[in-house]
């Protein structure tokens, strides 16, 4: 689960971090309240959506030259002018997707003169399977570019989960970053903080980019992009409270009413499998034959009728999906209670696209009976193979 900046600067704060003062709002006509709670005389208008790269994105209504999702403001009415031309529209980044997000909060904020914008993350470093800081010199909004012309530049420090951010592992980042003085001292206290966040809360990941040193030497959280771990959220309604569906997508939210673990994809291959590791094969395999997955769908090993009814449903619905691949491995889940939800959901919303099934395991052939005997237009595979080269060659 995702939050936005404000909220992630909020809880941030609470564990001690410096962000500035802000106020987020959902309408113009709050723009000037909440500038005026800010000591000015600079202020920033940040377009709070669920992406990053706002900084260069652009607004699809307004022209090439419009300025970006976070803009600068030297006074009240520049940050009411602002917040009129941003909020409601969509911006494009380079997160996004050319559909982009539409706007409909901004986060008004103190502006900080900068010295220099650094980069730091925490993440789950699985190849030593430790919490690990990811740090640059070189922050701000090309990170990517950085990761990929200069990689030397990133700094990467596992932490030890035993002791936590020790006073060595702190130094050995404020060293990184070539802290000295004031900023330093700020630093040797910010990173336990960011670690201590980052584990209480089960983080997936917490990205601070950038993190600025200021013109009077102070560190400062100027940007903050949070994940929670879904499989700890039950442990922090807090957290769970932050949760903004508007951001997310619609399908997967519809998903998750049914406990059906979906992730929408670009591709135009709908995909119905059980168990996690088969849908990735699944997924790999279409690739494999030239086309690419719409959807990760596991239904599950224990999915009745409804949730294969619903999750037949959620990938119809998709308009990019021009096939559709069901891919049971019957174990606990037997074939035959596939089938029979195939065949309700298919009677339920009809079928434009053509549909493969590859069914195996327990009740294989009552399963094939079931769909053999629909009368539905179901082309039946026999391995994982065959199955993706029939739905490959039925959508090309
Ligand atoms: P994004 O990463 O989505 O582009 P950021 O929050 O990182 O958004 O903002 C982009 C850039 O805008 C920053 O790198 C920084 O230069 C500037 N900026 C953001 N917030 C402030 C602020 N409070 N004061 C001054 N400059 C800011
Ligand atoms: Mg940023």
């Amino acid at each position: 689960m995702n939050i936005h900046e404000y909220q992630a600067k909020q809880v941030l704060k609470g564990f001690g971090a410096p962000v500035a003062s802000g106020v987020a709002i959902t309408a113009a006509s709050e723009a000037e309240a909440a500038a005026k709670q800010l000591p000015g005389p600079l202020y920033v208008v940040k377009s709070q959506i669920h992406a990053g790269g706002r900084g260069k994105g652009k607004f699809k209504e307004l022209g090439a030259d419009a300025k970006g999702g976070v803009r600068l403001a030297r006074t009240i009415e520049e940050v009411v002018a602002n917040a009129q031309d941003m909020l409601g529209n969509t911006l494009v980044t380079a997160q996004t997707g050319d559909a982009g997000k539409q706007v409909n909060r901004l986060y008004i904020e103190d502006g900080a003169d900068i010295d220099k914008e650094l980069y730091l993350s925490l993440l789950v470093d699985r190849s030593v399977g430790r919490v690990a800081f990811v740090v640059s010199t070189e922050g701000g909004m090309d990170i990517e570019a950085v990761a990929h012309d200069t990689p030397e530049k990133i700094v990467t420090v596992a932490i030890d989960p035993a002791t936590g951010v020790t006073p060595a592992d702190a130094e050995q980042i404020a060293d990184a970053y070539g802290l000295t003085g004031i900023g330093r001292e700020d630093g040797l206290k910010l990173f336990p903080i960011l670690y201590k966040a980052f584990v209480e809360k089960d983080m997936a990941l917490l990205e601070v980019n950038p993190l600025i040193v200021m013109t009077d030497g102070r560190l400062r959280v100027l940007d903050a992009k949070v994940s929670f771990d879904g499989n700890a959220l039950f442990r922090h309604d807090d957290m769970k409270a932050l949760r903004d569906i508007s951001e997310e997508d619609a399908k997967e939210i519809e998903a998750s009413k049914y406990d059906l673990a979906y992730v929408a994809l670009d591709g135009d291959i709908g995909c119905m499998v059980n168990g996690a590791g088969l849908a990735m094969a699944t997924m790999d395999i279409i690739k494999l034959y030239g086309k690419e997955p719409a959807n990760f769908l596991d239904v599950g090993g224990g999915a009745n009728k409804e949730k294969v009814t619903a999750a037949f449903k959620i990938i119809t619905a998709d308009p990019n999906v021009k096939g559709i691949l069901v891919n049971i491995f019957g174990g606990i889940m037997r074939c035959d209670v596939i089938a029979e939800g195939v065949v309700a959901a298919v009677r339920d919303v009809g079928l434009q696209v053509p549909l493969v099934v590859r069914l195996e395991g327990t009740n294989v052939e009552l399963g094939k009976k079931i769909l053999n005997e629909s009368g539905l237009a179901i082309t039946a595979a026999d391995d994982l193979d065959d199955a993706a080269q029939k739905i490959v060659a039925a959508v090309k």
